[in-house]
């Protein structure tokens, strides 16, 4: 069981190798899916402010509370959205990462108008084209990432990727960049535990780490 201490460490050693490799201004985002509340308090006693999560229900748990007391806390959905819940996703999170099809963008802008508030998103990209996976296909991205700016009015602040487990993720993570390139946004969220520092001198300006962070996730009990 990962103790406070270690989640502290665990924050410590990721900011100094992501100083070390050039990305001191990258933006750590705590990836909390399936962790439990202490380790989510052991990284907020560790000043560790922007946290991603996969789910919206696992969400609210976690956080309906926490931000209440913490105005500063930003909050990232990193995992696919259904079109029904995206007003509860507008209402809690500050960025959805997610944005993977037409019809959510169609969706989100409805929540927004429904409730008054304004979000940042990021274009998923399925840069390994996999079929089981999220996103948008890497030929059509700029296209999407006007679109959801022009017809639908979010305001897309970046493209996201997950690679394929299977392949070296350089490759994608260079794919990635020279799209948000291309489309003229400036956020390129990609990396994860055990390839950040490769995204990181590929040019992300956001690494999503969970394991990293808070340890292995428990089994589901
Ligand atoms: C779980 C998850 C992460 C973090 O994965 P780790 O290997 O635990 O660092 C990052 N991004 C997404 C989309 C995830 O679902």
């Amino acid at each position: 069981m990962t103790g406070a201490d270690e989640v502290a460490r665990n924050l410590a050693e990721l900011r100094a190798a992501l100083a070390d490799a050039g990305g001191a201004g990258v933006t750590l985002v705590a990836a909390a899916k399936a962790q439990p509340d202490e380790r989510l308090d052991a990284a907020l006693a560790a000043g560790q402010r922007v946290f991603g999560e996969n789910y919206v229900r696992e969400a609210e748990a976690h956080w309906a509370e926490r931000r209440a007391a913490l105005p500063e806390l930003e909050l990232h959905l990193i995992g696919p959205l259904q079109t029904n819940k995206a007003k509860d996703a507008v209402r809690l999170f500050d960025v959805i990462e997610s944005l993977d099809r037409e019809r959510l963008a169609a969706a989100l802008a409805k929540a927004e108008a429904a409730t008054g508030l304004r979000r940042c998103y990021c274009v998923q990209v399925n840069t390994g084209e996999e079929p089981q996976k999220a996103g948008i296909p890497p030929t059509e991205a700029v296209a999407f990432v006007e679109r959801a700016r022009t017809v639908h009015g979010l305001d897309v602040v970046g493209l996201m990727a997950i690679p394929p487990a299977d392949e070296p993720p350089g490759p994608h993570f260079a794919l990635l960049a020279e799209l948000a390139d291309e489309a003229g946004v400036a956020w390129r969220s990609m990396g994860m535990s055990g390839d950040y520092l490769d995204a990181v001198r590929l040019g992300a300006t956001h690494v999503r780490i969970g394991t990293g962070v808070f340890g292995a996730r428990p089994p589901k009990t």
